[in-house]
């Protein structure tokens, strides 16, 4: 059998326990339907054949869910850090030790390659350690003293929390926002994607069967408009993480703003990635093209709009299109396969209906631009050139394998068209000189820059986007400033005037 067959054998293998019980919700350590029975189906994106029946969560199952995460939280939250650690490594493990089933169920719901998937779960693991390391810290604050005070600040845990995530790598997604809120000391309920429900499934079973305590995550499967807003204005749920599209997220606030929901976005990105006639071509044209043909280019960090000086545009864009061609579009489960399909139909439609834009706008496609066979929702890799940056492709989010390539003369030329989309979320910078690449990150309206570097993850740096591409900041103890409350206790020392009224 050849690898492909073998990986479709196994794959088989595990879709037949979704296909035979479903994708239920997961409420205070019970897999339970929706209480009206509603279901939805979530289809492969290969061949768009029906893989499980999902329940549909509506208001009254997003109550129930709160509720759960509600009666868990006085338990949870006064668990010891140390407790909590030893519980939260233990989850890592259990999700190492299914890394396999994971990747392959990803694969098959979202049409992500397996080998970028088989690091995902891992990285899933990654979160999950990371986090529970600094679980035992959390509630440190610091002691601020004057002559006459001691201030002691400390932090405890918000409350039960709601996260959303999307449906691009979900499981990493879900991880990143759930683990430092288990950490923290919060109970959660959370909403995967309704184009991506089957791994929120594992993770909650795999949490549980490593000794996380029932409802301490709970899992409510829909749809935004009926179960994800009734999350976001449960008034029982303290803040709300969410990870989607920019105009999701300006719902989500005004949808909080009744019951005052703290909230921390990760929303979309249109991201440059700026190169100079001094870098180092080689490598910047390696790590342009890993960061937007890589994970089908649904990617809110993908490097979406290629920025070249003028003396080297046409070599660049050369070089581009060539490894865009050579690049293998296929199942996701083939090793070779660089790019899958698309995650669902609505989303290849709004990637296709991209590829006739671009010619209506007079830009030239250079690689791609097409879809790939009849059946499912595979498309090329695409770039087009000769775009300008007030064209659709350079200012919308078209979250595919797709790069919009547009020349500068200079510095102050490369700032303006970076700078000028409504997003904000990262940006990558090409060039062997040290003082413009300082200006440039000066410059640059961006959360996180790379200098001569793809996207390389650091887990203790704070991740996030400025204008509309987000708001708060994830990483490190970024993360717990949102999971947690500050609290500050002043002493006097000694006593202190205290002024009499009255007498
Ligand atoms: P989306 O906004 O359509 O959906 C995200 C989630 O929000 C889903 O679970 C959905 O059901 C839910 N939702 C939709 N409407 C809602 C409502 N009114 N109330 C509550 N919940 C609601 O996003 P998507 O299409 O699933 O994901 C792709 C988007 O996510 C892209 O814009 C991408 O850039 C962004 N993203 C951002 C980051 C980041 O870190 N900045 C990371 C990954 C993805």
């Amino acid at each position: 059998m050849s690898a492909i067959d073998t990986n479709i054998a196994r794959a088989m293998d595990y879709m037949a326990r979704f296909r035979e019980e479903g994708v239920n919700h997961h409420i205070g350590g019970q897999s339970v339907p929706s209480a009206s029975g509603a279901t939805f189906d979530t289809i492969s994106p290969v061949d768009l054949s029906v893989l499980a029946t999902v329940a549909r969560g509506a208001e009254a199952d997003m109550d129930r869910a709160v509720a759960a995460a509600k009666a868990a939280f006085p338990a949870w939250s006064k668990t010891p850090g140390a407790e909590r650690r030893k519980i939260l490594i233990r989850v890592a493990e259990a999700i190492e030790a299914r890394a396999e089933e994971i990747a392959f169920t990803e694969c098959m719901d979202t049409g992500q390659a397996l080998r970028f998937m088989s690091k995902a779960a891992l990285r899933g693991a990654e979160n999950f350690r990371y986090f529970a390391d600094q679980a035992p810290g959390a509630e440190d604050g610091q002691a601020i003293r004057t002559a006459t005070q001691m201030n002691v600040t400390s932090r405890r845990p918000i409350g039960p929390v709601g996260v959303i995530t999307p449906w691009n790598t979900p499981f990493m997604l879900s991880t990143w926002k759930i683990a430092p809120a288990l950490a923290a000391g919060c109970t959660v309920v959370h909403k995967p994607a309704e184009f991506s429900p089957m791994t929120a499934k594992l993770l909650v079973e795999i949490a549980e069967s490593a000794g996380l305590p029932p409802g301490v995550l709970n899992t409510v499967h829909g749809f935004g408009e009926d179960a994800g807003k009734r999350l976001t204005e449960h008034p029982d749920i303290r803040a709300i993480a969410f990870v989607g599209e920019s105009r999701t997220g300006s719902l989500i606030q005004a949808q909080g703003a009744k019951t005052l929901k703290r909230v921390h976005f990760e929303l979309g990105g249109k991201n440059p990635v700026i190169i100079f006639d001094d870098a180092d071509l080689d490598r910047a044209v390696d790590a342009a093209t890993f960061m937007i043909y890589s994970l089908n280019g649904e990617r809110c960090t993908s490097s979406s709009r290629l920025l070249v000086q003028e003396s080297i545009y046409d070599e660049v864009t050369r070089r581009v299109a060539e490894v865009a061609d050579r690049i293998k579009v296929g199942h996701p489960l083939d090793p070779e396969t660089v790019v899958g399909p698309l995650i669902h139909p609505e989303h290849f439609d709004k990637v296709m209906g991209y590829f006739a834009t671009a010619t209506v706008e007079g830009a030239t496609v250079a690689a791609g631009g097409r879809r790939v066979g009849d059946t499912g929702c595979f498309v090329r890799p695409t770039l087009f050139t000769g775009a300008r940056n007030d064209m659709a492709i350079a200012q919308e989010e078209i979250f595919g394998p797709v790069l919009t390539a547009i020349p500068f003369g200079d510095e102050a030329e490369a700032v303006a068209l970076a700078n000028d989309v409504d997003y904000g979320l990262t940006a990558y910078l090409w060039t062997s000189d040290l003082e413009r690449a300082i200006r440039m990150t000066d410059a640059l309206e961006a959360g996180m820059m790379w200098v001569n570097s793809e996207n390389v993850r650091h887990l203790p740096t704070p991740f996030g986007g400025v204008k509309s591409s987000g708001i708060g900041r994830d990483g490190g103890d970024w993360s717990f400033d949102f999971y947690m409350e500050t609290v500050n206790v002043c002493f006097p020392r000694g006593t202190h005037k205290i002024p009499k009224l009255g007498g």
